[in-house]
């Protein structure tokens, strides 16, 4: 049985012409699933009986299985999906005033490794499929409409973020058609703008979004330096910030959106200096060793969610404010993103779902402390 839940529009086009069916008939088919929601092809009216029987016999609309549901305090809510082989992932839908946004994972597990991050502890199982991708967006959407008593036409998430467990951009091949699903007028109608690819900076797989699918691109950064990020951020060493930052400018040629979204998780006496703030100006900037290339961009600041077994702590919030200060000081437009839904694990970073690790990630994560490089304000001047 073929998931339906699969197929970008070209893909369930290209599917119904094996079954002798024109175009058309894939779009009403698309728009049932995604629109609608529908899973049984016996509700789909406007399809020929002959089709829905054709249908029957070789497709499904399946999504993943829900293991458990919690919901917070502050109304977000969790979502642990079974993918199978002893593996769960998380979804997280995050109301807000003016919009509703869903966290979706992309792996099960991460084979990234970074050091303040509770699913690179768990190791990488295996990438999802794209029906296993947009499974977490078509449930919770339909749910929710359900749940909040939407009208035809309204719906409940007009955000999407790949923020969820996993790197997006080691899942490539699968996340594309999932992106699509996202965009399509067909289906979810959201706007590139609205989409939001997060990526501890996979170099070549940035460009290669660029050119098939740009929607708003966010890069987990954490550290000023490259000494720093190779500890924080394992992939810093093999793609550098002199190359993260060239190709973040490259993106920005085509992004729907005219800054990269830069993520700084704020790690107590880690990454929280006024001097590293200073760095970090001079880095976006294109004025620091590391790199010579400007990026539009604004900075997202994330007060670090801790779990036990990463021994970092959360900066304090006067340093969040003054490293934010330092970085507004130099221009650079700064939010200190609101922690969401840890009453329920459900915050950055804290995503755990189960993984079977295959990797020995456990093993090989370093719990050495991290060196810093004393970097005075008057030392780099
Ligand atoms: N792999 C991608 C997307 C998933 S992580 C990436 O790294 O960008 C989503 C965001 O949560 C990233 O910015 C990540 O750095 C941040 N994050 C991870 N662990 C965290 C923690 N313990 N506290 C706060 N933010 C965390
Ligand atoms: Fe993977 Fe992102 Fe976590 Fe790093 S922060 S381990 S890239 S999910």
């Amino acid at each position: 049985m073929v998931n339906l839940l699969g197929f970008d529009l070209d893909g369930l086009a290209a599917f119904c012409e094996g079954l002798g069916e024109r175009r058309f008939r894939a779009v009403q088919l698309y728009r049932w699933i995604h629109r609608q929601g529908a899973s049984d092809f016996a509700h789909m009216s406007d399809l020929a009986k002959s089709l829905r029987v054709k249908l029957a016999q070789a497709a499904e609309v399946r999504a993943l299985p829900v293991q458990a549901e919690q919901v917070s305090a502050d109304g977000t809510i969790k979502w642990l999906f079974d993918v199978g082989g002893g593996n769960a992932v998380e979804t997280v839908f995050i109301p807000e005033a003016d919009r509703g946004t869903l966290c979706v994972s992309s792996q099960a597990g991460c084979a990234v490794g970074c050091r303040f991050c509770s699913t690179g502890h768990q190791g990488f199982s295996r990438n999802l499929e794209t029906a296993e991708i947009v499974s977490q967006l078509w449930l919770a959407e339909h749910r929710l409409r359900a749940r909040l008593g939407l009208a035809e036409g309204e719906r409940a998430i007009d955000n999407v973020v790949l923020m969820g467990m996993g790197e997006p951009l080691q899942n490539y091949a699968a996340l594309v058609p999932a992106l699509r699903t996202m965009l399509d007028d067909h289906a979810y109608g959201l706007s590139r703008r609205r989409v939001t690819v997060s990526t501890s900076g996979v170099v070549p797989m940035i460009d290669r979004l660029r050119d098939d699918c740009p929607v708003a691109l966010a890069v987990s950064l954490h550290a000023p330096d490259d000494a720093l990020r190779d500890e924080l951020v394992p992939l810093n060493r093999k793609y550098p910030l002199r190359d993260l930052m060239q190709a973040c400018a490259r993106y920005l040629s085509v992004a729907p959106r005219d800054f990269i979204t830069f993520e700084y998780c704020m790690l107590d006496g880690v990454n929280d200096s006024a001097a590293q703030a200073l760095e970090l100006v001079d880095l976006v900037a294109g004025r620091s060793s590391a790199s010579d290339t400007p990026v539009s961009c604004k900075v997202n600041l994330i007060p670090f969610n801790p779990f036990p077994a990463s021994g970092l702590k959360r900066s304090p919030p006067e340093r969040v404010q003054a490293f934010a200060r330092v970085l507004q000081d130099g221009g650079i437009v700064t939010t200190v993103r609101r922690t969401r839904g840890d009453d329920i694990d459900a915050a950055c970073g804290q995503l755990a779902g189960e993984v079977q690790d295959r990797t020995d990630a456990a093993r090989r994560m370093t719990r050495a402390p991290i060196r810093i490089e004393p970097v005075g304000a008057e030392a780099r001047r």
